[in-house]
C-alpha cells in the first residue's frame, strides 16, 4: 500500500535539530524536501560561534543518529559525562554515576555544532534544499495556506507541498494558528524559574578547570547551578533561579549583587568565573515552559514535530532526544503507510502523544530531584541501591533514570514503572543507614510483585 509521490516537495518549517534530522530521513526515501528557516545560515553566521551552548545527548538521540549514519561523527565531537558531580557545602565534591557501569554515560555536545552537522548531512542529498531568512507567519485556516515573510526583502508569500512538517520549536507560529481549530487542545505552563547561561573558561593550556567527564550540579533547594563541559576546555553553566521573589533574577540587579550572591552560594564556581558579571548582564534570561497540545495535525496537510508539538523543561535532558525519537517513529509510520499522510499522521500521534506527555511530566519531577534531593543522604542511598540492583540484575532491573536515558522503553512505561519503583525504594531506604542492610533478592522480589 506504499504509494509514493516523489515529485511534489515536502515542506519542513524550521532547520533546527528535528527539522534537519527529519529532512535526512525523508531524503533517504527519495522525497524532495524544502526547508524554510527564519535565521541566517548558522554555519556562515558568526553569531553562533561566539557562545557555546551545550546539551546532553543520550540513547534515544544516539539511536536516531545511528539510523542516518551520523553517530560516530557526533560522538567524536562530544564529551562523555559519567555522572553527576555534586558540589555540596564547603565545596565538598561527590560523584554519583549515571549508569550501572562505565559504559552507560551521557554526552555533552555543542548545540550549534550538532545542528551544523545535521544540516551538512542533509545537504549531501540532492533532494534537500534550505531557504534561509524565511519567517513562517502561520497557517491561514480559511485559505489552507502557510504564510511566510522573506526577511531579506520584506515580501510575503505562501508555500505549498504534498505535506508540511512544522519543526519551528516551542514558539511555533503554525501551532499558534491551530489554536483557532475547533477542538484543538492546548496547555502551556511556565515555571516560576528562569535560566541564564554563564561560562567557566578553560584554564591555562586549555585544560578543564573541574572534572571534565561529569555534569556538575550545585543543588540549593529552590534553585541550582549546573555546568556541562565543552571540547575547548570551557564549561557552559546554567543558573536556574526564580524570576521574582527574594532570591531571584529580579533581585540580582547590579554586578555587586551578583558577585555577592555567587560568593555566598557558589564560592567554588565563582573562583573559576572571572567574567561572571559581564556574562550575567550580557546573556538573556530564558523562560522554561511545558507545552502540550492535540491533535498534532491539521487535516492531512500539516504535522507538528519536536518542540512544536511538545515542549519540555530541560531537567531530564530529553527535549532533543525526544524530538529525535519523534523522527524515528515518524519514519516507521511512513514505512507502514507510504505517503498516505492521513494514516501516517494518525498512527504517529497515537504512538507518541502518551509518551511525550509522560516525559514532559517526568522532566518537571526531575527538577525537584536535581535542585533539592541531590544533596539528601536518603536520596543518594536510594540512587546507590538502584545502581546495586542494576549491577546484580542487569537483564531484569532498570531504574527510572536508566529507562529514560539508556533505553528506548516508551516514556509512558518508564514513568509508570519508575514512579512505582521510587515509592518502594524510598520506603526501603527510610529505615536503613547502609545498602548492605538490605537483601537485594528480597528487594527485587518486592519490585517484581508490585508490577506483576
Ligand atoms: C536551557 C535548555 C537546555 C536544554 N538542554 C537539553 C539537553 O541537555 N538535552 C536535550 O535533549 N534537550 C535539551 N533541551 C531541549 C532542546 O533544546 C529542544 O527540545 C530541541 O531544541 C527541540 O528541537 P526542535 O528542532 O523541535 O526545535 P529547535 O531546536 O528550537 O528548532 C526550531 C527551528 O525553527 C526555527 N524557527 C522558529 N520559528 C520559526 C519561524 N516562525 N519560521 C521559520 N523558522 C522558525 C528556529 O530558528 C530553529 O532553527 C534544552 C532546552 C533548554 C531551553
Amino acid at each position: 500500500m506504499n504509494s509514493s509521490n516523489k515529485t511534489e516537495p515536502i515542506i519542513i518549517v524550521g532547520a533546527g535539530l528535528s527539522g534537519s534530522l527529519l529532512a535526512i530521513f525523508l531524503a533517504k526515501r527519495g522525497y524532495q524536501v524544502k526547508i524554510l528557516e527564519c535565521r541566517k545560515d548558522m554555519r556562515l553566521d558568526n553569531t553562533y560561534s561566539g557562545r557555546s551552548i551545550n546539551m546532553a545527548l543520550s540513547s534515544r538521540g544516539i539511536n536516531a543518529l545511528k539510523k542516518i549514519g551520523l553517530e560516530q561523527e557526533v560522538l567524536g565531537n562530544s564529551i562523555p559525562m559519567k555522572g553527576r558531580m555534586i558540589h555540596g557545602d564547603r565545596s565538598h565534591l561527590s560523584l554519583t554515576p549515571y549508569g550501572r557501569d562505565e559504559e552507560q554515560v551521557i554526552y555533552s555536545i555543542s548545540r550549534a555544532g550538532l545542528n551544523a552537522s545535521l544540516m551538512n548531512a542533509a545537504e549531501k542529498y540532492s533532494e534537500v534544499t534550505f531557504d534561509f531568512e524565511k519567517r513562517c507567519l502561520g497557517l491561514d485556516l480559511e485559505r489552507d495556506e502557510i504564510r511566510f515573510k522573506d526577511l531579506k526583502n520584506g515580501n510575503h508569500f505562501t508555500v505549498d507541498g504534498q505535506c508540511i512538517f512544522d519543526t519551528e520549536g516551542v514558539t511555533s507560529a503554525i501551532r499558534c494558528s491551530m489554536l483557532a481549530m475547533p477542538y484543538f487542545n492546548f496547555s502551556q505552563l511556565y515555571l516560576e524559574h528562569s535560566y541564564k547561561e554563564l561560562t567557566i573558561p578553560p584554564g591555562a593550556g586549555g585544560v578543564h578547570q573541574m572534572e571534565k567527564e561529569a555534569l556538575h550540579i550545585w543543588p540549593k533547594g529552590n534553585y541550582m547551578l549546573i555546568a556541562l563541559p565543552n571540547q575547548d576546555g570551557s564549561f557552559t553553566c546554567t543558573l536556574f533561579l526564580p524570576l521574582k521573589g527574594f532570591l531571584s533574577f529580579e533581585n540580582l540587579k547590579s554586578p555587586a549583587a551578583v558577585r555577592s550572591f555567587f560568593k555566598e552560594k557558589f564560592p567554588d564556581a565563582l573562583e573559576l568565573m572571572p567574567d561572571l558579571t559581564d556574562h550575567f548582564f550580557q546573556n538573556p534570561t530564558g523562560s522554561l515552559i511545558t507545552v502540550k497540545c492535540s491533535p498534532w495535525h491539521y487535516q492531512e496537510k500539516v504535522l507538528l514535530v519536536g518542540d512544536s508539538a511538545h515542549a519540555l523543561v530541560p531537567f531530564y535532558g530529553q527535549g532533543m532526544n525526544c524530538a529525535f525519537e519523534d523522527c524515528v517513529v515518524l519514519d516507521q509510520c511512513i514505512d507502514n503507510h507510504g505517503d498516505n499522510w492521513k494514516l501516517v499522521f494518525q498512527e504517529y500521534e497515537s504512538l507518541r502523544k502518551e509518551n511525550t506527555d509522560a516525559i514532559a511530566d517526568l522532566a518537571l519531577d526531575n527538577f525537584v530531584e536535581m535542585r533539592d534531593l541531590m544533596a539528601d543522604p536518603k536520596f543518594i542511598l536510594k540512587r546507590n541501591l538502584e545502581r546495586r540492583l542494576e549491577r546484580a540484575f542487569p537483564e531484569e532491573f532498570r531504574s527510572k533514570y536508566s529507562m529514560v536515558t539508556f533505553s528506548d522503553i516508551p516514556y509512558s512505561e518508564a514513568m509508570r514503572k519508575g514512579r512505582l519503583q521510587d515509592i518502594i525504594l524510598k520506603q526501603l531506604c527510610y529505615n536503613i543507614v547502609s545498602i548492605d542492610d538490605l537483601d537485594l533478592k528480597i528487594v527485587k522480589r518486592k519490585l517484581d510483585s508490585a508490577w506483576s
